[in-house]
């Protein structure tokens, strides 16, 4: 197999030395590393390197480069290879600082660090790294080394776990493909008219005239399989027999977190899931609030090591389906599965998160992450400086996150349907929205599509009474249409609020003390529900901030929670 490419662009030969020199001495053996002298040479070989059919990991750009920024040149690289990672390479804290991770010069001139911290916000950019220092610099390969493993789990794992062989264009395949990858399933694919696609059919035994076929690690064949077929042969498949302490219904991060805790004290925990480990989280590109990640991790990524970690504290992981029913039983619940199958635990903690109510206009789900925001994007706001941002939503929500926006962004726009704010946004917002001279509202107004070339540059606005279109320039779409939580499948005992968000705790107290349907003699734990035992945490919880880091302290807590209800009632 060709060796994929490490590519490196820089005006300065010394440092371009340095760093080809750095990538050679510890990548030689299994990339192919290129450099070269400017942007516009680079963008020739990128193109070569693709009408050759070779694959590029990284391609890295200093940002000192005169000829071209440096990250207009990596934008346009993702046009041609848009799986290579793509990074900028900033000067270190010289050489008396060579263990620095942070390029301290940037620390001390934000002003200097603006078109990084924007390059990175709106997608130029996967990462920013300092230069390497002399010698071995450990903190520099770490990065390269995350850079490749990520680059490696996208386009192409070295030892993948399963082979699809389908049509190119087959929807069967594309969903296939996306449970795998939700599920950090390391895969390829190949065309089933491709000879690498033949050469897989026939070693499978197949003639290819039921498609897809799909070839385990363990040589097993599988022809057009069901989901189940896919999760039993990871072992993903099977419940317990025996009544666990406690079942944590959905694998986003608060129950990722809540089943960490649980079973590292020593609880028998069961983590139920109905689609892919990671819940919303997994389908972020870029986790970038997350504490500990500076430079941001994929969803996919921390999924991938809370689900490790459950599993090293003895966690049972499942996914034999989306649980249906939870019913009161002798010995604490009973959790019915779609497929017919019955789970029994002491406790039960809900973690089903909620689903965004999406925008559907051409464009937009390809620029998810670059410049097409779902939540409030506050993060982001800095990023957005001297910009011009829209927003589209008429509740709160699109209100603070407008006020907030505005002092970043050179415009900020809200885009409603109605004809006012003033049927679901509160007065003193809408007065705070009239006072800031940088935000305009447009009534009677939705998305019809959204453009741009690796980042969000147009959208095309369109009168909801008169049907006429506008393209206008923009940097950022922010959508706060709302989220429905996934609860529809709850016993009546777990009260919930009007919008169906479950009710825990504090929520169930009037005046300090518990409403008419808590029965018991004690007040309800933190986060529990109405439903004595059974608990719950993160976005499904009324009241709940949506933030990954929020779900996976309000699992802790739940865990905390059912240990001490567990103990009490031994
Ligand atoms: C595109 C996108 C980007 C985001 N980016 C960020 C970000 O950068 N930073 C940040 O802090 N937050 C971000 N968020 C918000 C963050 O992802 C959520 O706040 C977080 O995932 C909530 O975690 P959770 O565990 O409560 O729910 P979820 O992550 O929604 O997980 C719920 C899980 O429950 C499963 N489930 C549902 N019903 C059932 C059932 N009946 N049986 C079994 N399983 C079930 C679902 O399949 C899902 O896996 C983003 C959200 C989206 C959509």
């Amino acid at each position: 197999m060709t060796a994929p490419v490490l590519m490196v662009v820089d005006e300065d030969a010394g440092s371009l030395g340095a760093l080809d020199a750095a990538l050679r001495h510890r990548y030689g053996h299994d990339y192919l590393v290129v450099s070269e002298a400017s942007p516009a040479a680079a963008v020739g070989r990128l193109r070569e390197l693709r009408a050759a059919g070779r694959q590029v990991a990284v391609v890295m750009a200093a940002a000192a480069m005169t000829a071209a920024p440096a990250t207009e040149f990596l934008a346009q690289a993702r046009t041609i290879q848009p799986t290579a990672k793509r990074v900028l390479v900033v000067p270190r804290g010289g050489a008396a600082a060579p263990s620095f991770r942070v390029p301290v010069p940037l620390v001390a001139d934000r002003q200097a660090a603006m078109p990084i911290l924007r390059a990175i916000a709106h997608g130029m950019i996967d990462a920013y790294l300092p230069a390497p220092g002399a010698g071995r610099d450990e903190g520099f390969h770490r990065d390269v080394s995350e850079l490749l493993e990520e680059w490696a789990h996208d386009a192409a794992p070295a030892q993948p776990a399963v082979r699809i062989i389908d049509q190119q264009q087959s929807a069967r395949a594309h969903e296939l493909r996306d449970l795998l990858a939700r599920n950090s399933v390391p895969y390829v694919f190949h065309a089933a008219e491709s000879a690498d696609g033949q050469a897989w059919l026939q070693q499978a035994g197949q003639d290819g005239s039921v498609l897809p076929v799909l070839v385990t690690y363990t040589g097993e064949v599988m022809v057009d399989p069901q989901r189940d077929q896919i999760t039993a042969v990871f072992g993903l498949a099977a419940l317990p027999g025996a009544t666990v302490d406690v079942a944590v219904v959905g694998a986003g991060p608060a129950g990722l977190s809540a089943t960490v805790y649980a079973a590292s004290e020593g609880l028998s925990t069961l983590l139920l899931e109905r689609e892919a480990i990671g819940g919303q989280a997994g389908s972020s590109s870029l986790i970038r609030n997350y504490l500990g990640f500076p430079r941001g991790i994929s969803g996919a990524g921390l999924a991938t090591r809370a689900f490790e970690q459950a599993w090293s504290f003895g966690a049972i992981p499942s996914m034999a389906g989306p649980v249906t029913a939870l019913e009161p039983a002798a010995d604490g619940f009973t959790l019915r599965m779609a497929g017919g199958q019955v789970s029994h635990a002491r406790s039960v903690l809900i973690t089903t998160g909620v689903s965004y109510r999406r925008l559907d206009a051409p464009g937009l789900n390809a620029l998810l992450g670059v410049g097409v925001f779902y939540g409030a994007a506050g993060s982001e706001a800095a990023a957005f400086a001297g910009e011009h941002v829209f927003i589209v939503g008429g509740a709160n929500s699109a209100g603070q996150a407008a006020v907030n926006l505005a002092r970043y962004a050179q415009q900020v726009t809200i885009a409603v349907r109605g004809d006012s704010l003033a049927a679901r946004m509160s007065r003193y917002l809408i007065d705070e929205i009239t006072a800031t001279p940088n935000i305009d509202v447009r009534t009677t107004t939705k998305i019809a599509a959204a453009a741009g070339a690796g980042s969000l540059e147009t959208l095309t606005l369109q009168d909801t009474e008169t049907g006429a279109t506008q393209t206008v320039p923009a940097s950022a779409l922010v959508v706060l249409i709302g989220a429905v939580p996934h609860t529809g499948w709850l016993p009546p005992q777990v009260s919930r609020d009007e919008h169906g968000f479950i009710l825990t705790g504090g929520d169930l107290t009037q005046d300090g003390t518990p409403a008419a349907s808590w029965t018991l003699p004690r007040t309800p734990l933190p986060l529990e529900t109405s439903m004595p035992g059974v608990f719950t945490a993160g976005d499904v919880r009324h009241g709940s901030v949506k933030r990954v880091a929020s779900a996976v302290g309000e699992g802790s807590i739940a865990a905390t929670s059912m240990y001490q209800y567990l103990q009490n009632k031994r």
